[in-house]
């Protein structure tokens, strides 16, 4: 597992750890991961680590080879679209040149090792519906419900906005060119914004609760009028399992919660939530909220139709949107007292 140490490669990890499989993670620990969310399954030997930088060629070459992974999930990735508008540099290099890495090791492993390529190793990769671009919004003058492109199906064609998003969609092209011109077996899975314990304090959902609970300004960008498809993460790691058990070499899953919900209206559920379980002299904390200068290039909506991966993998959504944010409030409750 790539990535193995952030948010959702976490999730992945501590459900592997309970299965029969060997588990080694790769990371290079940036700011961004969190040991802390695997440390008890490595100080366990429940899962070997590796701090790796998947740009990095002799070190990868060599892991593949010690290893012999029959499957491998790739969630190594800059994730933050702020960041990347700042900063993109660091978002090619990883997203793009560490994909084509992983990519040329998996098949210099599989050609050394003689694998059969379609039963001895699956590469599966983890991207984001953000390679879509927007969305009409229900608020555009020119809405139309009989409007095609109302939800993005694996067809979809890719418009990415950010820097952060064309990254994605490269390694996406990349992943797919070389299943055609080399055989590589693999998957791909675009999924919806995921929210859940151990998400970076960057992201939306982690940044409201924890300003919230410090009593700062809670940021919003522009009006907050934009829409996200919102998936508890382990929903999401259920889905990728899914995909590594029956998933069809070559082919796309979307996957999403069918639950969309403007930023503004998001934010007020949370500071509700907090209102009611802190009950701090009717404080209200919809009250720090605070508009801001939107972001740049801000896409307007997201919104997955998760139908193959329903229909043909028999995955479903488990969580509802009040309990999966009454487990992530909880979670961030807890780490910050
Ligand atoms: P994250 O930022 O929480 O974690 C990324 C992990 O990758 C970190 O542990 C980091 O140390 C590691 N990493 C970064 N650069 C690396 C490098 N060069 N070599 C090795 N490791 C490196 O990300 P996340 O939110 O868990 O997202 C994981 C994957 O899922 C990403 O590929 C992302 O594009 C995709 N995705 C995320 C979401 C979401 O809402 N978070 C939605 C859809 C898809």
């Amino acid at each position: 597992v790539t990535g193995g140490a952030g948010f959702i490669g976490s999730s992945i990890v501590r459900k592997l750890a309970n299965s029969k499989n060997e588990v080694l993670v790769i990371d290079a620990l940036t700011y961004a991961s969190n040991i802390d969310s695997i440390s008890d399954l490595t100080s366990k030997n429940k899962i070997d680590f590796k701090n790796i930088n998947i740009c990095n060629r002799e070190p990868l070459e060599k892991v593949f080879n010690s290893f012999k992974p029959q499957r491998l999930v790739h969630l190594a990735a800059e994730t933050h679209v702020d960041n990347s508008i700042i900063n993109p540099d660091k978002f090619l290099k990883t997203n793009v040149l560490g994909t084509f890495e992983l990519l040329r090791a998996s098949l210099i492993y599989l050609e050394k090792n003689k694998l059969d390529q379609k039963n001895d190793f699956v590469f599966h990769h983890v991207s984001t519906d953000e390679v879509y671009g927007d969305l009409p919004h229900p608020d555009d003058d020119n809405y139309n419900k009989n409007n095609a492109r109302l939800l993005f199906t694996e067809n979809t064609n890719y418009q990415p906005s950010s820097p952060y998003s064309a990254s994605k969609a490269a390694s996406d092209h990349l992943v797919r060119a070389w299943h055609k011109t080399y055989n590589l077996p693999i998957t791909i899975s675009n999924c919806s914004n995921n929210y859940g314990p151990f998400q970076h304090k960057e992201k939306l959902i982690p940044t409201v609760i924890i300003n919230a609970l410090n009593k700062n300004n809670i940021p919003v960008y522009g009006d907050g009028k934009q829409i996200r498809d919102w998936l508890y993460v382990d929903d999401h790691t259920e889905a990728i399992l899914k995909i590594l058990e029956l998933g069809k070499i070559g082919e796309t899953y979307n996957i999403g919660g069918r639950c969309e919900i403007r930023n503004i209206d998001l934010i007020n559920i949370i500071c509700d939530s907090l209102d009611k379980k802190l009950k701090i002299n009717n404080f209200k904390h919809s009250s720090l909220i605070k508009h801001v200068e939107d972001r740049k290039g801000h896409d307007k909506r997201y919104a997955i139709d998760p139908h193959k991966i329903e229909s043909e993998l028999n995955w479903k959504v488990k969580e509802t949107i009040k309990s999966g944010l009454d487990k992530t409030i909880e979670f961030y409750l807890q780490s910050h007292k």
